[in-house]
């Protein structure tokens, strides 16, 4: 296979959604659907191999496939597929904003009787600012949940994003009876085995018991008014993330997926060029090798200072040994350690092309951000900075250790560990962050790498607004719940108490142009 087909054959995706919708078992099946092959990040002792689509399901039984990876690959129909993972629940950091950074789709889990909930939120969000484009699946219909409409409705209204449906469930819960294939116009039935064609009267080809069913009915009627009164299809609007594809089905029952993944990998794009800091673009097909860091995960072990920096390869072909640049310092850098891990054992990588992603081992290195890159030179733009939702007031513990300590903050702060601000005049450090996890990571880190007992204080949730016209702040808009800090470019941030008090002040100064980053 040549360079082209290679990069053409790749699609990269993160899954977005809130902690319980189905996050692991979905992959888990698009996994054991594909046939995995290999993954990067910390595969924990878990076996699995590749095998054929046709015996996913046996090896599902017999090994208990665990997805601890934090990127894996799978294959599809010819396509090679990477799924990077986003962590949530207590793991929710900045991290997971930026791996969106490092995928060209996103696809959004709902689950059916919860709708949209705010991790989904706040992640879609990024998405959309990027314009990359979602797929929907609304998972648990084999339990009973909201009503496909109301589904629909929040998720355009909610998300500001228009919908097609490309398959509509028969019933829901007890009564579920499987998904109508806008495709096809054929049903997938979820208890039996060979699918229902449907003629042009929307009536089961050669009859069938269902007919007669109230389900089916509602359902028949729904999808009858979703055709005719639905948005239309728009592959453009698709890959502009203006219309999500949404699709119905039950991860757990490994129901509706095969459906999602025949469109997915007809609708979602190929590994996109990625923009430099001199505003060009760099395509997948220019032949010299570049790729950025989005992540680097630290290992908590103290005995174990090294970390994997996790790249996304934009361009050219990245083989084992090359000799690469990075372009913050200007110096070559040994990639021959760079890894991805089979998914039952851990391997070298040989090769990897545009959409790709690996794992370098890295002993402090990189940066977040960095570029890395072969031939001509190339610095991709910086990753955007998330506005922080947490914060604490911090000090070293040992007022002798203040050198470690500031030391320590920059090194992590550089890493994008963690966001630095200070009080106005005291300059005493404030850390900001999006999910809890970043500040005991902060803690834990100060102590074993550099040495230093933080004492940490917390402020709690605020709303950080930036300004545009710094030059108009007076003294006046200072008070508890409008606290103005600085952050680590001494841009003056306002760390406000709530929506409210966000809302007040601008009533009262309306010349302040308060903005928020990504
Ligand atoms: P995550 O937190 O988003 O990764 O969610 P998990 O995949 O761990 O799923 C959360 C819970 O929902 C688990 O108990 C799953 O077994 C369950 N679950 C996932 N998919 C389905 C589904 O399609 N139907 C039902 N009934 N339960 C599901």
């Amino acid at each position: 296979m040549d360079f082209t087909q290679e990069i053409e054959k790749r699609k990269t995706f993160a899954i977005i959604s809130h902690p319980d919708a189905g996050k692991t078992t979905l992959t888990e099946k698009l996994l054991l659907f594909g046939g995995a092959i290999r993954s990067a990040g910390t595969v924990k002792g878990k076996k699995s191999g590749k095998f054929a689509t046709s015996d996913w399901m046996k090896v599902e039984q017999e090994r208990g496939i665990s997805v601890t990876s934090s990127v894996m690959q799978f294959d599809f129909d010819g396509y090679k597929i990477n799924i990077l993972d986003t962590p949530g629940h207590e793991d929710f950091s900045e991290d997971t904003y930026r791996t969106l950074m490092a995928v060209d789709s996103a696809v959004m889990v709902i689950d059916a009787a919860k709708g949209i909930e705010p991790q989904t939120l706040k992640l879609f969000k990024v998405c959309k600012m990027r314009g990359i484009p979602i797929f929907t699946f609304i998972n648990k219909l084999d339990r009973v949940g909201k009503e496909p409409f109301e589904l629909l409705e929040e998720i355009e209204s909610t998300l500001d994003i228009e919908t097609y449906p490309m398959t509509w469930p028969v019933g829901m819960g007890p009564s579920f009876f499987g998904i109508i294939n806008r495709k096809d116009r054929s049903i997938n039935p979820y208890r039996e085995d060979d699918k229902i064609q449907l003629d042009e009267d929307y009536a089961p080809v050669g009859g069938h018991a269902i007919e007669a069913d109230e389900a089916f009915q509602t359902a028949i009627e729904e999808f009858m008014l979703v055709e005719e009164a639905g948005d239309d299809f728009d592959d453009e609007k698709i890959a502009r993330g203006d219309l999500t594809p949404v699709f119905f089905g039950s991860a757990l029952s490994t129901f509706g997926i095969e459906e999602f993944l025949d469109t997915y990998v007809d609708y979602a794009p190929m590994p996109t060029p990625r923009q430099t800091k001199e505003e060009s673009l760099v395509s997948p097909k220019n032949e010299d090798f570049s790729g950025f860091i989005f992540k680097i995960q630290a290992n908590m072990d103290p005995r174990h200072r090294d970390r994997l920096a996790f790249m996304r390869v934009v361009s050219g072909k990245f083989t084992r040994g090359m000799e690469a640049k990075l372009a913050r310092t200007g110096r070559k850098v040994k990639v021959a350690r760079a890894t991805m891990f089979m998914a039952d054992d851990t391997e070298t990588v040989n090769e990897a092309y545009p959409g790709d992603i690996i794992g370098l081992y890295d002993t402090g290195t990189f940066q977040i951000g960095d570029t890395l890159y072969a031939g001509q030179k190339v610095d991709f733009e910086d990753l955007p900075q998330f506005t922080p939702e947490l914060f604490m007031k911090v000090s070293a513990k040992n007022v002798m250790k203040q050198k470690h300590f500031y030391k320590g903050i920059e090194q992590l702060v550089q890493e994008g560990a963690i966001q630095y601000y200070k009080t106005m005049h005291t300059n005493q450090p404030i850390l900001g962050a999006v999910g809890q996890l970043q500040f005991e990571v902060f803690e834990h880190r100060m102590k074993n790498e550099y040495n230093t007992d933080v004492i940490m204080e917390p402020i709690g949730k605020k709303i950080a607004r930036w300004v545009e016209n710094e030059e108009d702040i007076t003294d006046a808009m200072h008070s508890s719940r409008s606290n103005l800090v600085l952050d680590r470019y001494d841009n003056q941030v306002f760390l406000f108490e709530n929506e409210f008090a966000m809302r007040w002040f601008s009533d009262k100064f309306p010349e302040i142009r308060l903005y928020s980053l990504m």
